[in-house]
Order: C-alpha cells, then sequence, then structure tokens
C-alpha cells in the first residue's frame, strides 16, 4: 500500500527524495558512495587494463573486441538462454509447456525485456540499439530468462496463484518491494548459475566461437568487469543527485563515463532510463547485493546449497522483511 501511495503521486508529478521513493517503492535505500570510492575502484582498473589512454578507454577497447555482430545475436543468446535453462533444469522442476520468444528490438530505454504472459509463457526482447557484449548475452539472456523473471514468474504463478488460488499475484506491480525480489533474484542468479569462472569457460568455449570472435583476452576481459561491477552504484548516486538537482546532467554523464566506465551514448541512455524509472535502478545492484547476503546468510556460498536457497527467494514466499533484516 505504501508502494501503491507513493507511485501514484510520482505518476503526477509529486517527486520525493531518491531515499525516500525507494524506500517507499521497493523496501529500501541502496547505501551512499562518495567520489573517493569510485576513484579507489578506477585505481584498481587502471593497474589491471594494458595499453593507453583513460581507464573507460583501455576498458572500452578491450571490450571491442568482444561485441556480438549483428547477425549473431539470435544464435547467441539462443545459445546463452539454452545453456542457462539445461542447468536451471537440472535443479528444478518447471512446468512441462513453459516456453518463450526472443525477439530483437529498438529504440527503448533498457537492454532486455521480460513481458511474461502467464501460462508459463514468456516474450523476452533484447535491445539492439547499442552494441552487445559477449558477457551481456549471458548476463541478460539469464536474467530475462532461466533462472530469472521467466523462472521467477513461473514460480509465482504456479506455486501461489495456480496451487494457492492467491489470485492477488496474478497481478504484479513492478514499482513494489517485489521488484527488489524479481530484479535481485534476476541479477544474482546470474551467479547461481555460473558460479566461479564458469561464465569464462562458457563464453570462451561456446559463445566467442558462436560469435565468430577470437578468444584472446577474454579472462582479462571478465577479470577487469568482476572489478567493474563494484562501480555498478555510481548509477544510483548519479540519480540520487540528479533527481534531486544537486548534480547537473554534464556532471552525471562525468560521473557515468569516468566511474561507470560507460561511453557516452551509453550514459546518455542512462540518464533517460534514471529519468523514466528513478529510484528503480537501485534493483539492479543494491538489490542483487541484498539477495546475496541473504543467500549466503542462509548457508548458501556452496553453489548446491545456493540452488536450494534461492528457489525459496523464487518461490515468493519469502518476507520482505527476513530478506533486509539479518536472521537473529
Ligand atoms: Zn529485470
Amino acid at each position: 500500500m505504501i508502494a501503491y501511495d507513493r507511485r501514484i503521486r510520482i505518476f503526477s508529478g509529486e517527486y520525493g527524495l531518491f531515499d525516500d521513493e525507494s524506500k517507499d517503492l521497493f523496501g529500501t535505500a541502496a547505501p551512499v558512495f562518495n567520489e573517493n570510492y569510485y576513484q579507489l575502484v578506477v585505481g584498481q582498473l587502471d593497474s589491471l587494463l594494458p595499453g593507453k589512454g583513460t581507464v573507460a578507454d583501455r576498458f572500452q577497447a578491450l571490450a571491442n573486441h568482444f561485441i556480438i555482430p549483428k547477425d549473431k545475436l539470435d544464435t547467441v543468446f539462443r545459445a546463452a538462454i539454452a545453456e542457462c535453462r539445461k542447468r536451471t533444469l537440472q535443479h528444478y522442476t518447471l512446468p512441462p509447456n513453459e516456453d518463450f520468444k526472443l525477439e530483437f528490438v529498438t529504440d527503448k530505454s533498457w537492454s532486455g525485456y521480460n513481458w511474461y504472459k502467464g501460462n508459463y509463457q514468456s516474450v523476452i526482447q533484447i535491445n539492439t540499439d547499442l552494441n552487445i557484449f559477449i558477457d551481456r548475452a549471458i548476463d541478460v539472456g539469464s536474467h530475462e530468462s532461466y533462472p530469472g523473471h521467466h523462472v521467477y514468474n513461473m514460480l509465482l504463478e504456479k506455486n501461489l496463484y495456480r496451487d494457492n488460488g492467491l489470485v492477488e499475484l496474478s497481478v504484479y506491480p513492478l514499482f513494489s518491494p517485489q521488484s527488489l525480489i524479481a530484479e535481485g533474484t534476476a541479477n544474482y542468479g546470474i551467479e547461481v548459475v555460473f558460479p566461479g569462472t564458469d561464465k569464462i569457460t562458457f563464453a570462451r568455449e561456446v559463445l566467442l566461437p558462436l560469435a565468430g570472435l577470437d578468444t584472446t583476452g577474454i579472462t582479462l576481459y571478465f577479470n577487469a568487469l568482476a572489478i567493474k561491477g563494484k562501480l555498478n552504484y555510481v548509477r544510483n548516486d548519479v540519480g540520487r543527485r540528479l533527481l534531486s538537482g544537486s548534480m547537473t546532467e554534464e556532471e552525471a554523464l562525468r560521473w557515468l563515463q569516468d566511474y561507470g566506465m560507460n561511453n557516452k551514448e551509453t550514459a546518455m541512455k542512462s540518464i533517460s532510463f534514471i529519468r523514466n524509472y528513478r529510484s528503480y535502478v537501485i534493483n539492479y545492484n543494491h538489490c542483487m547485493d541484498v539477495m546475496k547476503s541473504y543467500i549466503e546468510r542462509n548457508g548458501g556460498t556452496n553453489p548446491e546449497t545456493r540452488w536450494k536457497v534461492f528457489e525459496v527467494l523464487l518461490s515468493g514466499q519469502v518476507r520482505i522483511q527476513d530478506i533486509l533484516e539479518p536472521s537473529k
């Protein structure tokens, strides 16, 4: 109810502070990081990445080796999603008629979207406005499908709506604490489905050859990505400052480029996403860390146990409070 109330106010143009909005909508606020934190992490990337130029340029130069050619996108995404599905099925029983459609679209502010249609069917759309790098095939593929949104929505439909008759669960309010769980699990699910260095191995052995790309530098690229992951909070910090007016759009672009390692077009895309979805941006990184800490608190450091704790989270029967507060 708190979330609905806040959402209606935002929808009518009555904005609040970033953290107040996110607490009401999703039950939590992302931690605040200052410029020093980002400079420190960028320093780590600086020592890792070879070549000349700014850290962002060197990261971009490395990443550019791994752009999936447009005519290979369908093949690569299908292979990535098929692997995620295969691995998920080794742990979970899914409805036998479950399926998805994969579509490539343009002119969107998101990189991927799952339109869950009910009856265990999803339409997964991938935005091809920007270049898509090899790791995104795994991340976006898994996030939108297995064990991400497609599986989460199916389990909700099966366990809560069909088996328990909870009709209210047939509607999923995007701006609600349910998104904390949906986005948090979809992002942490990538770690669950590809633990440790599995992602690198899979990219090297399967996806890069399918994309017709050279595998040289792929380990370095994934190591750089792991450090870069710590910079993901920049979008929250930019959002918080930009929306409150304490940061100009120019500064926001600089932060997103210098500390987010985005190129200019991605940074601009990011700003348009922030303006559209406001504090929703905390769902991708902060909420993933919330899920990670919940799963680890509940004994999920071992890859096998992690699937089990993760399934309980996906089943929709965990209270938000229990996820947010360490168990006593
Ligand atoms: Zn998502």
